[in-house]
């Protein structure tokens, strides 16, 4: 193994626990559970050279935005490694559900009904079940994807009608602007839906989406470095 690629391995183990403490002393803060957060280590844009260090450092839960470029990367990786869960936090066409049923263990993008309805037919042609985050567009920018607070309701009866495995709500807050109260409304949501799932906060955020009660943070520059 040459010095270089030792250095990055190092590198890469420090700044994968340096977060992990990060994750559970916002934990302690907001008197939750050691461990109630998952990491998912967003590596879109990365290649496999950059990921590998952090499955050598032994983290095992990875998010990618695209179904290509992840079915490009993640075969190989699997093969080498097994017991990697992969989450898809981008937006999903309903032409490639299927191919996302194959690939992915949680889908954090389920905002409309057709989508719901394409999942749930991958789902059955396939037998696997992704575990399903509803996404809601808790800023009201359509543009980013989520379904509309007021269509929460709906979207969550179809899903449960479909029978997708529904773990909770998904939310990506409006950049610029402070996260807190945007994680305490989608907070507030789940638990007026009964849902347990929270997936919310990001390199910027996470911290306050832990105290919040998140229990997925999906976390990609602060990890890797800035995305090029
Ligand atoms: C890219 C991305 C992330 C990670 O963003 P960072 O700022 O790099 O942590 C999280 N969630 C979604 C939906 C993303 O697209």
């Amino acid at each position: 193994m040459t010095a270089s690629i030792a250095r990055a391995m190092t590198e890469t183990a420090t700044s994968l626990g340096h977060l992990r403490d990060r994750i559970a002393h916002a934990e302690s803060i907001a008197r939750r559970e050691p461990g109630a957060t998952t990491l998912i280590a967003v590596s879109k844009t990365r290649d496999a050279a950059a990921i590998q260090p952090l499955i050598d450092a032994g983290q095992r839960v990875f998010g990618e935005n695209r179904v290509q470029e992840a079915q490009a990367k993640w075969p190989a990786l699997q093969d080498v490694t097994p017991g990697i869960a992969l989450h898809l936090v981008g937006q999903l066409q309903s032409n490639k559900a299927e191919d996302a049923v194959r690939l992915f263990d949680a889908i954090h993008s389920v905002d409309r009904p057709s989508l719901v309805a394409a999942l749930a037919k991958a789902i059955d042609k396939t037998g696997r079940a992704p575990a399903c985050f509803l996404q809601v567009d808790i800023g009201d920018e359509p543009q980013k994807g989520g379904c509309a607070l007021a269509d929460l309701p709906a979207l969550l009866a179809k899903a449960k009608v479909a029978g997708l495995p529904i773990a909770g709500l998904m939310c990506v807050p409006p950049a610029g602007l402070d996260a807190a109260p945007y994680f305490a409304l989608t907070a507030k949501l789940a638990r007026d839906h009964g849902l347990t799932g929270l997936s919310m906060g990001m390199s910027d955020d996470f911290e306050t989406a832990v105290t919040l009660g998140a229990t997925h943070v999906r976390v990609g520059s602060a990890l890797f470095g800035p995305r090029g």
